[in-house]
């Protein structure tokens, strides 16, 4: 089952993607693994062709579409290379919706339009060398001087940072949080390294600094000292639409995986026809199913309520452990070539296990589903469906 909107805007947009990705993607996303080559070009001709601000109204440069049609980008490009997918994921989603949902007018006006072009590159910066999964443990601080605010601090393992123009920063400030917008032009602002990872090559992830950086008043997100609610309602919104990303990945390693065996022989007889390569199959396709199902409700849900955590870290969740699943199996049908670059299914399990470690770890992800569980079954213990 596929997931198919209704709305045939939805659909065409399916339609375009998928065309973009084979012409614009499919031929590159070797490299883009090889050579950890971040394609910028292509990544800008998105924003040109509206996909960068799917979600963005028209008024502020945008498509002026749902959060399903951001998904159905992300599982599309997911597909191909999922760490295009990433990049697309943290500029649009992370930081760009963010920031158009929480921002004042004054920063809709200001900044949104150049990120819905393609014209800068965005990120968000939450994590830090001392707080990863303990988010709220971070150390970056921002002090009230007058009007003006002094931003100290330093993020790290930041997607697109390397590239980008414009990040959305989450710091301490006093014992609340706040969000920024902190421009790479600032004065007292500078670029650390950029990290050589094992998978989502050519997604660029880096480190960042902030030495006395000064901030005026309109570069805060929201209310001052109303951090911890853009993050958290953020959170759920990037669990959910990252992954469709993993989603796509399991979709082009399944598909792979039954060619193959329809393909290869040996004894004289198609790999799909041992019985162990028929459980492997059917174990792939019911991990592929389950977590679309997962996805598709979770991606329901957050267009009606943004604080269901429980739906979006049980989708992100299964539907990444189903992809490492899957890609890992999908090596294995294809035996010795499997192994080799010669074939997609090597890139995508390395990308895959990103999907357990970012947007919180699969451990985060397992307290926030028991945690959830637990507070609806005291408010109602029918909360699964008993009468
Ligand atoms: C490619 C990539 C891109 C990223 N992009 C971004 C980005 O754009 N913006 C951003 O802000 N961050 C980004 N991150 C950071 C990512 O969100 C963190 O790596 C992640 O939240 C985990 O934090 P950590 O690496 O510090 O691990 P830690 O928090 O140190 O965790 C280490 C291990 O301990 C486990 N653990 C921690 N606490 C608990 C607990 N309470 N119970 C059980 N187990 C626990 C974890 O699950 C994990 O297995 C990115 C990371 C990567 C790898």
């Amino acid at each position: 089952m596929m997931f198919e909107p209704d709305d045939e805007t939805l659909r065409m947009l399916r339609q375009s993607i998928r065309e973009f990705v084979l012409k614009d993607v499919e031929p590159i996303a070797s490299r883009i693994d090889n050579e950890d080559y971040f394609p910028e070009p292509i990544f800008r001709k998105m924003g040109k062709m509206g996909y960068l601000g799917i979600t963005v109204p028209t008024e502020y440069g945008g498509s002026g579409m749902n959060i399903a049609a951001q998904a159905i980008i992300e599982e599309e490009l997911g597909y191909s290379s999922p760490s295009l997918a990433l990049s697309y994921g943290a500029h649009s989603n992370l930081c760009l919706d963010n920031l158009y949902r929480n921002g004042s007018e004054l920063i809709r006006r200001s900044f949104v339009p150049k990120l819905a072009s393609g014209e800068w590159i965005g990120s968000l910066a939450l994590t830090e060398p001392g707080s990863g999964s303990d988010a709220l443990g971070m150390r970056s601080e921002a002090r009230e001087d007058g009007d003006q605010i002094i931003l100290n601090g330093s993020k790290t393992l930041i997607t697109n940072a390397p590239f980008s123009d414009l990040f959305l920063v989450y710091a301490r400030t006093g014992d609340s949080y706040s969000a920024f917008v902190v421009l790479s032009s600032d004065k007292g602002f500078s670029r650390g390294k950029k990290f050589n990872k094992m998978g989502m090559r050519g997604s660029p992830t880096g480190e960042i600094y902030f030495d006395n950086i000064v901030l005026g008043r309109e570069r805060v997100v929201g209310e001052y000292g109303n951090g911890k609610d853009i993050i958290l309602s953020g959170l759920n919104s990037e669990r959910v639409v990252l992954s469709f990303i993993f989603t796509g990945l399991a979709r082009r390693a399944l598909e792979t995986a039954i060619e193959y065996s329809t393909q290869r022989k040996q004894f004289n007889t198609h790999l799909y026809r041992f019985e162990l390569i028929e459980e492997k199959l059917a174990y792939m396709y019911i991990k592929y199913e389950t977590s679309r199902l997962l996805v598709e409700k979770a991606l329901h849900n957050l267009e009606r309520d943004r604080m269901d955590s429980l739906s979006a870290a049980a989708a992100i969740m299964h539907s990444t452990e189903s992809a490492e699943y899957i890609s890992r199996e999908a090596i294995q049908i294809l035996g010795g070539l499997g192994y080799t670059k010669d074939m997609v299914v090597e890139r995508l399990m390395r990308d895959s296990i990103l999907g357990q470690i970012g947007a919180g770890t699969t451990e985060i992800r397992k307290h926030l589903i028991a945690s959830a569980l637990v507070k609806s079954f005291k408010k109602d213990p029918k909360i699964l469906g008993s009468v």
